[in-house]
């Protein structure tokens, strides 16, 4: 990024329309786009010219928000996806075949321990989850199977902090990409290819759009990885049957990942982002290096509050200088360590529940990374099916409380959870 964050932030991917000189981007509401001629088709077919065929590959407006966040990460190419989950099996698609794993991390949000443990089996494939701070655990963890490792920047719920340059070192000496789940911190906090991964992915759903408007997700790929080093990744070095034989590393260089997500992986997955849901996207980055020192200034006030407010027993902000994370976060997150965090309340079970029953601003709901702040009482909704061990080893015991600091102004927000302590520990 030669340009300042915020510059790209508005322009990449944002020029006037081509075809109406519109400054906006416009919402190509539209599903096939006319071929010049036969010759043309048979061209876009090959892949030998890109262009737009039919919107379950590409959309002009999706395709303005691909390069807009490419950029914004430092890769080589972006695809968008449905959702944040739809872009997490579409970055594992090119990877993988029955039989392969990934090791992943067991600081994960509790949506993706579900895929990557359960759901991912359904297509022979399987997920080792490993503590990411214990670097002999990674490397023991990775077998001749083993086709990427999965960790989040900051991670969800706790705001812990991945060292990744450490885990992508280990991933190197494998063979094998590094995969970053970059949704809490944002290419404003991380750029987690300048770290040394190789695939980012995001749940555009959060703090990308942030006003919770738009369910998507994407895959940026960084261009870096030789996918031809070794003989793991045949869907890329070699002759791909579901492309008539195509081998993508060998045509299209550092955007083979792309070309193959989009060629193979929506072609077949179908798994699209929409250009409404891409519309909103683009105007939420556009304003996402102003909204982002709000919600880690907003957050870093209200978990040194927390922790120093007798009614509360713990608070996980990675902010916080009692963190064990702490000195990787100001290592690699200068910027800060996000806005999500659990803290646990005196009282347990009932009182939990009772401070989200108390809380005014803060919205009782099931998302993060909106300009409103949110909490959720994990144990009574997301992880209620556990046992009290299980909640425990998620990081959602009966007592915690999960926020996502907003950016209204803070000292409301700790108004409103002083007064819900209050009620809920009387
Ligand atoms: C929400 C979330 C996801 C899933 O994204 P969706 O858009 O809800 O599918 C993945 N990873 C993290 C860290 C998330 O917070």
């Amino acid at each position: 990024m030669t340009q300042g964050f915020d510059t790209t932030a508005i322009h990449a991917g944002s020029d006037a329309d081509p075809a109406t000189g519109a400054r906006q981007v416009p919402i190509y509401q539209t599903t096939a786009y006319a071929f010049r001629d036969a010759d043309h088709a048979a061209k876009l077919f090959n892949l030998q010219e890109v262009g737009y065929i039919y919107s379950r590959l590409t959309n002009p407006t999706v395709a303005a928000l691909q390069t807009k966040v490419a950029a914004l990460e430092g890769g080589a190419g972006a695809v968008c996806c449905s959702s944040g989950h739809a872009a997490q099996i579409m970055a594992l698609f090119p990877l993988m075949g029955p039989g392969k794993n990934i090791v992943a991390s067991t600081r994960l949000y509790g949506g993706t321990v579900t895929q990557f443990g359960q759901t991912i089996k359904r297509f022979g494939w399987s997920a080792k989850f490993v503590d990411l701070d214990d670097p002999e655990a990674v490397k023991a963890a990775i077998d001749d199977d083993t086709r990427a490792i999965f960790a989040e920047s900051i991670s969800n719920p706790g705001g812990y902090v991945t060292d990744i340059p450490a885990i992508a070192a280990i991933a190197d000496a494998a063979g094998i990409p590094l995969i970053i789940d970059n949704t809490l911190a944002t290419p404003y906090l991380c750029r987690p290819i300048e770290q040394g991964a190789t695939l980012v992915v995001h749940s555009l759903t959060k703090y990308m759009t942030g006003n919770g408007t738009v369910t998507g997700g994407v895959v940026v790929d960084s261009g870096k990885f030789d996918w031809s080093a070794n003989d793991k990744f045949p869907s890329l070095s070699q002759p791909e049957p579901a492309y008539h034989g195509l081998t993508f590393h060998e045509t299209f260089g550092p955007a083979a990942f792309t070309f193959h997500s989009i060629a193979v992986g929506l072609r077949d997955l179908g798994m699209t982002m929409n250009p409404q849901g891409a519309h909103y996207t683009l105007m939420g980055i556009e304003t996402l290096g102003l909204r982002m020192p709000r919600h880690v200034e907003n957050a870093q006030k209200v978990a040194e509050w927390l922790e120093n407010d007798p009614r509360v027993t713990s608070v996980t902000y990675a902010g916080l200088a009692s963190s064990p994370w702490n000195a990787t976060a100001k290592r690699l997150y200068p910027k800060g360590a996000g806005a999500l965090f659990t803290f646990s309340v005196k009282g347990g079970y009932e009182a939990a529940v009772k401070l989200v029953d108390a809380l005014d601003l803060f919205s009782h709901v099931a998302n993060l990374g909106d300009a409103r702040s949110l909490v959720i009482h994990s144990a009574s909704t997301t992880h209620r099916q556990l046992t009290e061990e299980q909640q425990r080893a998620a990081g959602a015991a009966p007592e915690v409380v999960r926020l996502s600091i907003g950016i209204e102004d803070v000292g409301d927000l700790i108004a409103d959870l002083d007064q819900a302590l209050a009620k809920a520990t009387a």
